[in-house]
């Protein structure tokens, strides 16, 4: 098993996307300090599922995507991605080339990636068990670790010697099998207590089942006498229906022959109806003569109302005539006295002309 080919973009001091080919007899990499190598390592142990920011030097997860420089912004993604030959069949899987991969998101989200295809961190862990590889094997070894494998503080250096050993998946499955022991024994715990419980409702179950059957014979007789009960009241219906059916016929004929009798009082009532209208058209046509005569006894009343005025006029002038007439008949009468007298005083005067000429001729 080789490593082949680390290819890395935006992981800590690698803004450029930097492919490092492991060719044969490539046994190390050097530089000036802070130029970058232990970065190559830590993408090493970040690839292969390196969950403690500590061994990546840094803090929080994000620390390891591209934070920017004086001449580039930040980067929002870091990825890296580890091709290993596995020819001799080490890794347990059927391919012979294996790419391991990594993505990192400044939102948080990751991704790990087998042959391209998306898989679990587990997946990843699982592959390089008992390989030497791993974040945790002892293939990647940074200086921090030498000093914990030298004062072995927490137990670093049985680790590498397990992992070393090939005994570190049998002590997991060993682990995971005695959790799930455990969990199992608990779960019998729960059960026998369940029992014990269940043994307890057990007796009042079996005298609710004694109830539960009484009720259900009890429930049974009730159903038949219901049945029963129906089928009579079903047969009183059948026999009410069939006389309700014979009156109902009745009603029909009933109804039809009161339809026939409306139809013809409805003619009937038609022909009132024309002959009220001719009624009303007569009546309305003898107002109208009504009005007229009324109108033309009116004018012919106050042309006798004139009439009348007209004659006391008249009889007044009358009675004035008369009494101008009678008053002119006194005036005549007297007019002819006077008349009368004149013509006698014309009379005596002539006699006493004729006496004064006589008298003048003998004066003369
Ligand atoms: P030394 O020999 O001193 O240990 P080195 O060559 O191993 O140095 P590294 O420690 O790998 O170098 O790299 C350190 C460089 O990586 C520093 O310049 C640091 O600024 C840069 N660096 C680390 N993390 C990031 C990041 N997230 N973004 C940008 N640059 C980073």
């Amino acid at each position: 098993m080789f490593l082949e080919k680390l290819e890395i973009f935006g992981f800590k001091s690698f803004a450029e996307k930097v492919e490092v080919r492991l060719s044969p007899g490539i046994t190390g990499v050097i530089g000036p300090n802070g130029c970058g190598k232990s970065n190559i390592s830590d993408a090493l142990r970040w690839v292969l599922g390196e969950q403690n920011m500590r061994q990546l030097r840094g803090d929080v997860a994000e620390d390891v995507i591209f934070g920017g420089s004086a001449l580039r912004k930040p980067l929002g993604m870091a990825e890296a991605v580890l091709t290993i030959s596995n020819s001799r069949n080490l890794l347990p899987t059927e391919y012979t080339e294996v790419q391991v991969g990594r993505r990192l998101y400044r939102s948080g989200e990751s991704q790990y990636l087998l042959n391209k295809q998306s898989v679990r961190l587990k997946d990843v862990r699982n592959l390089f068990f008992d390989t030497g590889m791993g974040s945790n094997a002892y293939s990647v070894i940074e200086r921090q670790m030498v000093d914990n494998i030298l004062a072995d503080g927490s137990n670093q250096r049985r680790f590498l010697f397990e992992e070393a050993a090939g005994i570190t998946k049998y002590k997991t499955r060993k682990r995971e099998t005695m959790n799930k022991l455990e969990a199992t024994e608990t779960d019998l715990i729960r059960v026998n207590d369940l029992v014990v419980e269940i043994e307890k409702e057990l007796g009042s179950l079996r005298y609710q089942a004694g109830k539960a059957r009484r009720w259900e014979k009890m429930h049974t007789e009730i159903k038949a006498m219901d049945l029963r009960l129906a089928a009579s009241a079903q047969k009183t219906r059948v026999l009410r229906v069939s006389a309700l059916d014979g009156a109902l016929g009745e009603l029909r004929a009933q109804i039809e022959a009161g339809s026939a009798a409306l139809a013809t009082a409805e003619a009937g009532l038609e022909a009132v109806r024309l002959r009220v209208l001719e009624g009303e058209k007569a009546l309305a046509a003898a107002q109208a003569e009504f009005n007229r005569m009324g109108s033309e006894y009116a004018a012919a009343k106050s042309h006798m109302a004139v009439g009348e005025e007209r004659a006391r006029g008249l009889l007044a002038q009358l009675a004035q005539g008369e009494a101008d007439h009678t008053r002119m008949v006194a005036q005549l009468t007297a007019l002819e006295a006077e008349r009368t007298r004149l013509m006698s005083e014309e009379v005596q005067l002539s006699d006493v002309l004729s006496e004064r000429q006589a008298l003048l001729v003998q004066h003369e």
